[in-house]
């Protein structure tokens, strides 16, 4: 296959593990060298050192904390040598019922999901902005469309991670810089594995393609917006959800 993404550098949060490890697979067989970011120092690094071809680096860095992330983005800018593509897919739940919800919970999800792609994207547009060229993918959610139950706080930050991607694209695209968003449906990870047997089956019901989807079904989509074939968008949410939501 093609190796489109051959001397670009890619930044992946979350990319020990789930989703974002696949994504940072895939964008390694692109020919991109990732940074794989997460808290957790070994898995990152783990992730990293298992990735396709060579020249790929874990990095920990909590992307709440915005001091850590423009040091880690100076980090990688020096020692990958650029910052092309950034992909923000780290995110967390703290799942309850409104009546329930906390402070300290909605803004543990808030921070990492929203505020966290809110660092990065600041501290990578500045040599994006240098270099004219830019791409930028944010990880949203199905929920950030349509809302859930017992999700306010998950599903905020997610719709929040939407007007975002959308500013972005807007005050950006004369230098280049492409923001989009994905939104996966139900993906098989961690996250999901805690569902129970009765509530999987409810959800298959609802999907229009029968199942679960996983997580090379989204990081196909994260590389095709990554490289030369989405050279004319930016701005869109594209939903990968196997037609649960039409
Ligand atoms: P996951 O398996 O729980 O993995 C989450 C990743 O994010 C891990 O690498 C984790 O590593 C990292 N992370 C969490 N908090 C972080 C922080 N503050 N700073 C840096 N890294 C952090 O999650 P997933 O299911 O693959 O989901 C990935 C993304 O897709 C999330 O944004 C999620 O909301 C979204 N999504 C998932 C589904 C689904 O069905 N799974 C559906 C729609 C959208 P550490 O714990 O070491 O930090």
């Amino acid at each position: 296959m093609e190796r489109e993404l051959d001397g670009k550098v890619a930044v992946v949060t979350g990319g020990s593990r789930g989703i974002g490890r696949s994504i940072a697979e895939h964008l390694a067989r692109a020919g991109a060298r990732v940074a794989v970011v997460a808290r957790a120092a070994d898995r990152a690094e783990a992730a990293a050192g298992a990735l396709p071809e060579s020249g790929h680096r874990g990095f920990s860095c909590d992307v709440a904390d915005g001091a850590a992330v423009d040091a880690l983005v100076s980090q990688v800018e020096k020692e990958l040598g650029s910052l092309d593509v950034l992909v923000n897919n780290a995110g967390v739940t703290g799942d309850n019922l409104l009546l329930r919800l906390s402070d300290a919970e909605w803004d543990r999800v808030l921070d990492t999901n929203l505020k966290g792609a809110f660092h990065t994207i600041r501290a990578a547009v500045r040599g994006m902005m240098r270099r004219r060229d830019g791409r930028i993918i944010n990880i949203t959610s199905i929920v950030g469309l349509i809302g859930n139950k017992g999700q306010a706080n998950y599903a905020a930050s997610k719709a929040g991670l939407i007007g975002l991607t959308k500013s972005v694209a807007r005050e950006l695209a004369s230098r280049n810089i492409l923001c989009n968003a994905v939104a996966p449906g139900f993906i098989e990870t961690e996250m999901t594995d805690a569902l129970g047997a009765a509530t999987r089956e409810a959800l298959v019901g609802q999907i229009a393609l029968g199942r679960l989807g996983t997580g090379d079904d989204v990081a196909s989509v994260v590389r095709f917006l990554a490289g030369p074939g989405a050279a004319y968008i930016t701005g869109q949410v594209l939903v990968v959800d196997g037609g649960m939501v039409i």
